[in-house]
């Protein structure tokens, strides 16, 4: 598979978790990914977690899905 990032080979094992990018490209991803979240994020280790969660789609990403 060829990442679409920036153009380099990576593993068919990787591609097959759907993954459309090289490991490099990926974790950058991933980093810029959890940056975006920390701030959803956050306050679910906080005791007044639903106080400080105020947008919908924060909710949805922390209590949903999984
Ligand atoms: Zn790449």
């Amino acid at each position: 598979m060829i990442c679409e990032k920036c153009g380099e080979e990576f593993s068919l094992s990787r591609a097959k978790l759907g993954y459309k990018t090289c490991l490099e490209c990926g974790e950058e991803e991933a980093q810029r990914e959890t940056k975006r979240k920390s701030k959803c994020v956050a306050p679910a280790y906080n005791k007044g977690a639903y106080q400080y969660v105020t947008s919908k789609s924060c909710v949805v990403g922390i209590y949903g899905k999984k």
